[in-house]
């Protein structure tokens, strides 16, 4: 079969399982709701989980301080180099520095996105003598990241720490050094991984732990740090990253760390070394919003209480949910229900994409609910009953 033969046949094969995807485009933002073919819908799709991705206001205010002249080079839309070159402008130690000094950690470092984060920073500490132990439902990027370290890598099933600990002491003495890495807000499920627990194994059998806080940062914390702040342990875990595309309304990511690791990535990173820099532009905004989030723990609050009570909401109406974060999934089982569950929740003027697999194992097909502080709970109260109604309805009782 030729190559063109077995893309069709693979093509053919996704569209029969609904599970073809088109990069359909985005239409004007406002706010907390989003264009799609001639309807505003509430966007219960994105990440932007303090609604800060529209706020004009600090657009304005940060956009507004562009001045031509001798700093104009702030606002810069390339960096034209890698950051080894030309291309690390003063604005990367300004946002490093901050991000070191509000965790209390000895050093910072950004990266173009966490998907460059989690691709590099494995394969550059890891190698043929260590052991990488990995979250069963950790993100793509971090499986990406084990895959091309030259260590080996187990997965423990998805927070099971006795498990983990089995493999720990298992592999004890076998390896020069053991590495845990974990999400701490599970993107699929919304579900929290233990930090207290981590630390303590990280502590037992001297294991190197990093946490990837992409969807933990700004949502979790008094002061936004993610789950690491909430559970008092963001000092004892090697490497704390978080993203600046989700609740920071940026682009990018970073990790914080001790110096030495700092200077060993800047040596050995492939996916930092071997990449244009951010645009200055993009930095200078990170920094804005990183402030402006800071202050923001009564949004988080709210946050949580509405992802609290919309779970309550859905289980008194009989559907499936779990985790308990921002991030709230109904589960669903088969793909198909999951696409007409979202189309229900569309004509109701809400945009719930479905998620099905690989992204989620087989047979877990959900709708993620991805819950805003700039909403409140009259906008998504009828959720529960919308679904509910459609569970009920001979036709559409396809739950
Ligand atoms: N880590 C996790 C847990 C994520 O969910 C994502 C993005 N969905 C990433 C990393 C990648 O981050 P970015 O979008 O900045 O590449």
């Amino acid at each position: 079969m030729s190559l063109k033969e077995r893309i069709e046949k693979e093509l053919d094969m996704l569209r029969e399982q609904e599970r073809f995807r088109v990069l359909s485009e985005t239409g004007k933002r406002e706010g907390a709701f989003i264009g799609s073919e001639g309807k505003m819908l509430l966007n219960l799709s994105s990440n932007d989980y303090l609604g800060l991705g529209d706020d004009g206001q600090l657009r304005g205010d940060y956009l507004l301080a562009f001045k031509p002249g001798s700093d104009s080079d702030r606002f810069s839309m390339t960096s034209s180099s890698s950051r080894l070159l030309t291309g690390n402008h003063r604005l990367y130690s300004e946002l490093e520095e901050s991000l070191a000094s509000w965790y209390g950690r000895q050093a910072g470092l950004v990266f173009n996105s966490g998907y460059h984060a989690n691709v590099g920073i494995l394969p550059a500490l890891a190698s043929r003598h260590d052991l990488i132990l990995c979250d069963k439902l950790n993100h793509a990027s971090i499986i990406d990241g084990c895959r091309i370290a030259d260590a080996a890598f187990k997965r423990f099933r998805h927070l099971d720490y006795d498990h983990l600990e089995e493999l720990l002491e298992g592999s004890r003495g076998t390896y020069r050094q053991m590495f845990i890495v974990t999400e701490s807000v599970f993107s699929m499920d919304g579900d929290l991984a233990d930090l207290q627990r981590l630390c303590e194994l990280r502590a037992r059998y001297g294991a190197f732990l990093i946490v990837d806080e992409a969807h933990g940062v700004g949502a979790f914390g008094d002061t936004g740090q993610g789950l690491c702040e909430a559970s008092g342990c963001g000092e004892s875990i090697d490497m704390v990253i978080g993203t600046f595309g989700k609740a920071f309304a940026s682009a990018g990511a970073y990790g914080v760390m001790d110096s030495m690791i700092r200077d060993y990535l800047v040596n050995t990173m492939r996916s930092l070394i071997f990449t244009t820099a951010l645009p200055p532009l993009v930095l200078g905004w990170s920094k804005k919003v990183l402030e402006r989030q800071r202050t923001m723990s009564e949004e988080r609050r709210h946050l949580h209480s509405l992802a609290a009570r919309l779970r309550e909401a859905l289980r008194e109406n009989g559907l499936q949910t779990a985790g308990e974060s921002q991030i709230v999934p109904v589960i669903m089982g088969e793909n198909e229900h999951a696409v007409r569950a979202a189309a229900v929740l569309r004509d109701a003027g809400i945009l719930a994409l479905p998620v099905r697999p690989p992204t989620v194992p087989e047979n877990t097909a959900r709708i993620r609910l991805s819950l805003r502080a700039d909403i409140g709970w009259e906008d998504i109260s009828g959720i529960p009953e919308i679904l509910n109604r459609a569970v009920g309805t001979g036709e559409k009782s396809w739950f």
